[in-house]
C-alpha cells in the first residue's frame, strides 16, 4: 500500500448524538493550498459514515429547553423528538438523583414529515417533570436521555443543562473587562442597575440575564423596530470547531439570534432579547473595547444593517491583531426579513468590506449556502405567488422547459401564463432587480 502524504484528522458533529472521529489518509500528492480537496474528502467521508451507519443511527430533538444547554426558572419539563430507523418503545431521563420512566411518547406527523427521507420512524417525547426539578443546588444538571427501541436496542444521549443565571453571571464575568460606552468607547462605570459612562451621561440597564446597551436613541438611529421574528439557528460547523477548540478564548457572536447551544466564550449580541441574548445593541455602535476580542462571527447579518461598510469597521475595531473573523452573507437569495434586509452581496463585495485590512485565510462557499438552496427557494416562491391555476402547471413545468430561451423571447406574446401570471407582490422578493425613480428634494 502506498504511503500517505500525510493524514487529516476530522472531527464531525452532526444532529447525531455523539460526536464521531474520522480519519483519511490522503494518498496522492497535493499541490496549492489543497483546501477544497480536504473539504471534498471531508464531505466524502461523512457520507461514507452516515450511510454506514444508517443502521445504527438516529437523530433526536430538544424542543424544550429552546437553548440545549440553558434553562430559565421554569416549571415545563423535558420535550422533544426522536428519529430512527426502528420504531420506539419507551424513553427514560435519568441523573444521579431522578427518573422519570414515564415519559409519554407521541405522534408528531410534522416530524415525521420532515425526517421521512432519512428515518422511517419519528416520535415525540414529553416529560412532565419540571426542568428545575433535575437540577443540583450548584444549579446544573447532567441528564441521560435513554432511548429504547422496539429491536431491543438502548441508545442514550447526554444533556448538559445548567441554570441560565447561573450561566449567564458567570460568562458576564468574562467579559464585563472589555466593555465600553458604545457612543464614546470610554470605559463604563457598575452601577445597581447595570453601568454609566461618565463622558457621555448615558446609563445602561442590566438584568442577570442581559445587558442593554440598546437606547432608544440608538433604536431610531438605526431603524431597529420591536420584531416577534425569530431567527433560529445552530453554529456553522467552522465556528462550532472554533469555540469548542478554543474553551480559554473570548468570541463575539455578533448578530447571534435565538442560538440553540450556548457557550462560555461566546458573547451572544443581538438587537433582540432572546434567551441566549447576553449583550443587547447595534452592530454599527458596538459596546466592546478596540482589540478586545479573539474572534468575532457575524452570519447572515450584514444584509440586514443599513450600513454594512461601518459595520465592518467596527467588527474590525473590536478584533484582536491575528483575531478570527467570520462572516457570513447571503447573495443569491430571496428578501427575507429580521426585520429588515437591506444589501445582499457578492463575493467580490464581501472582500471589500475588509479589503487589505484583513488576511484572507479561505473563501468558501459552505453547503449551507450552496446554490441549491437559492435556487429552490426562488422556485417556491415563484410558485407560490401564482394562481392556484398557473401554479399547478408551473410546477409541470420541467427544467428544460424553462431553460428554453424563447420564453423570455416570446414574452409579449402573452403565450407562458407563469410569466405574466405572477402578481407585482409575488415579484419584489425575488426580482432580478429593482429600478427607483426620483426627484431631488
Ligand atoms: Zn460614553
Amino acid at each position: 500500500m502506498k504511503k500517505p502524504a500525510f493524514i487529516v484528522e476530522i472531527q464531525i458533529r452532526t444532529g447525531f448524538p455523539l460526536p464521531h472521529n474520522i480519519r483519511i489518509d490522503i494518498v496522492r500528492s497535493m499541490s496549492g493550498p489543497g483546501i477544497e480537496l480536504m473539504q471534498n474528502m471531508a464531505c466524502w467521508a461523512l457520507r461514507q459514515w452516515r450511510s454506514r451507519h444508517s443502521g445504527s443511527s438516529f437523530r433526536w430533538h430538544l424542543d424544550y429547553p429552546i437553548q440545549k444547554n440553558l434553562l430559565y426558572d421554569d416549571l415545563r419539563g423535558i420535550s422533544g423528538w426522536i428519529s430512527g430507523p426502528t420504531p420506539i418503545a419507551a424513553v427514560v431521563l435519568r441523573s444521579d438523583t431522578v427518573v422519570d420512566s414515564q415519559v409519554k411518547l407521541k405522534f408528531r406527523p410534522d416530524v415525521q414529515n420532515s425526517q421521512r427521507s432519512w428515518f422511517r420512524y419519528s416520535t415525540g417525547f414529553e416529560s412532565s417533570r419540571p426542568i428545575r426539578d433535575w437540577l443540583a443546588p450548584s444549579g446544573r444538571a447532567r441528564i441521560t436521555l435513554e432511548i429504547r427501541w422496539t429491536s431491543g436496542k438502548t441508545d442514550s444521549v447526554t444533556l448538559d443543562l445548567a441554570n441560565a443565571y447561573e450561566l449567564k453571571i458567570q460568562k458576564r464575568e468574562r467579559f464585563q473587562s472589555v466593555l465600553v460606552c458604545p457612543e464614546c468607547h470610554g470605559p463604563l462605570i457598575a452601577t445597581d442597575g447595570g453601568w454609566n459612562c461618565p463622558t457621555c451621561r448615558l446609563s445602561y440597564s442590566a438584568t442577570p440575564y442581559s445587558i442593554n446597551f440598546l437606547t432608544p436613541d440608538m433604536a431610531r438611529e438605526f431603524n431597529i423596530i420591536p420584531t416577534s421574528n425569530v431567527s433560529y439557528w445552530g453554529y456553522d460547523s467552522h465556528i462550532d470547531q472554533i469555540i469548542r477548540n478554543n474553551p480559554d478564548k473570548l468570541y463575539l457572536d455578533c448578530g447571534a439570534g435565538l442560538r440553540s447551544t450556548y457557550h462560555d466564550n461566546v458573547i451572544n449580541f443581538e438587537i433582540v432579547d432572546y434567551y441566549s441574548t447576553d449583550v443587547l445593541g447595534v452592530n454599527e455602535k458596538l459596546p466592546f473595547a478596540d482589540n478586545s476580542l479573539d474572534g468575532v462571527f457575524s452570519v447572515a447579518v450584514l444584509e440586514h444593517v443599513q450600513d454594512p461598510f461601518r459595520c465592518a469597521g467596527e467588527i474590525l475595531r473590536v478584533l484582536k491583531p491575528g483575531g478570527v473573523l467570520f462572516c457570513a452573507v447571503p447573495f443569491l437569495q430571496p428578501v427575507h426579513g429580521f426585520p429588515h434586509h437591506y444589501y445582499n452581496m457578492t463575493r467580490q463585495g464581501l472582500l471589500n468590506l475588509w479589503k487589505d485590512r484583513v488576511r484572507i485565510e479561505q473563501v468558501l462557499v459552505p453547503m449551507a449556502l450552496h446554490p441549491i438552496h437559492g435556487l429552490q427557494w426562488m422556485l417556491r416562491l415563484y410558485a407560490e405567488g401564482l394562481p392556484a391555476q398557473q401554479r399547478e402547471d408551473f410546477k409541470r413545468m420541467r427544467i428544460q422547459d424553462l431553460l428554453d430561451v424563447k420564453i423570455i423571447e416570446e414574452w409579449e406574446s402573452g403565450r407562458h401564463a407563469f410569466i405574466h401570471a405572477l402578481p407585482e407582490s409575488a415579484q419584489v422578493d425575488i426580482a432580478s432587480g429593482n429600478v427607483i425613480i426620483a426627484t431631488k428634494k
